[in-house]
């Protein structure tokens, strides 16, 4: 992976001066040391600092001013990826007419009367360091989504673009953020907001989403026995004979005096036996 090219910020600085907030003053080194060299040119007393209208500009930036151009809005703009401003090499400037001999002067060219207050300056063109980070920021925010960051402009980094918030994304991959529970959502370092499916917890040492609860360990063996058993069919239970009314009558009435008599009877059977073999 070939790192980025490191932009510098170019302002404050003697005799520069930003349009409004919305300018990022940054530029590749080459770039800035232009654009300081020919700020020097004119003497600060003379009350006409450079006014820049715009310098950097993240893929978002152009895309905006690209689409708008298309509708008949703004002036010209290139296609996302393909403007020297996403490179850090672009500036626009408002007075040109004090400015432009020093610029050329520190190497930066002007682009001409179709684009009037557009110079670029010294630097190398690398077109996709602007789509790589706009798709690194994406994947980052949508992890579900990710986009290839090939540094490409093509129709799903388009489509992402045109999804893209214009707040501005949750997690911009620069701040870090202390790891801690909001609501049911784990915040972690890089800013990104999980959801926890059961839950947040900042009991332990650390804030992390509760753990999903285990199924409760049975031994293998026990597991085996309750699945057999499980495949056991039992034959129904015998139904019980009621018994007959006449015994019923009788267990009534006499208590257990019937049975008394039977087993007596039973008795006395037996000992005649016993003695009539002894007769024998
Ligand atoms: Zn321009």
């Amino acid at each position: 992976m070939t790192p980025f090219r490191e932009f510098e910020a170019f302002a404050p600085y003697p005799n520069i001066t930003l349009e409004s907030d919305r300018v990022h003053p940054f530029l590749q080194g080459s770039a800035k040391d232009a654009l300081w060299a020919a700020s020097r040119q004119v003497p600060l007393e003379d009350g006409t600092p450079m006014l820049i209208t715009s310098a950097f500009r993240t893929i978002a930036d152009q895309y905006v001013l690209w689409r708008s151009a298309q509708a008949g809005g703004c002036a010209d703009a290139a296609r996302p990826g393909a403007s020297n401003h996403q490179f850090g090499l672009a500036i626009d400037i408002d007075n040109r007419s004090v400015w432009h001999q020093p610029l050329v002067d520190a190497g930066c060219v002007w682009l001409g009367a179709g684009d009037p207050v557009h110079y670029d300056c010294p630097g190398e063109p690398k077109p996709e360091d602007a789509i790589i980070a706009f798709q690194r920021l994406w994947n980052l925010n949508h992890p579900d989504e990710p986009l290839e960051d090939d540094g490409a402009y093509g129709p799903a980094t388009e489509a992402a673009l045109r999804r893209t918030p214009l707040s501005g994304f949750a997690v911009d991959g620069c701040t870090t953020c202390e790891q801690r529970c909001d609501g049911d959502f784990l915040i972690i370092p890089d800013c990104r907001r999980l959801p926890c499916t059961t839950g947040c917890t900042e009991e332990r040492f650390e804030a992390q989403c509760v753990d999903t609860p285990q199924p409760e360990y049975i031994d293998p063996w026990l597991r085996n026995r309750i699945e057999e058993n499980a495949n056991v069919t039992y034959p129904p239970p015998k139904r019980i004979k009621a018994p007959s009314r006449r015994v019923r009558e009788a267990v009534l009435d006499e208590g257990c005096a019937a049975t008394g008599r039977g087993s007596s009877w039973l008795t006395f059977g037996f000992i005649a036996l016993l003695l009539r073999r002894r007769v024998r």
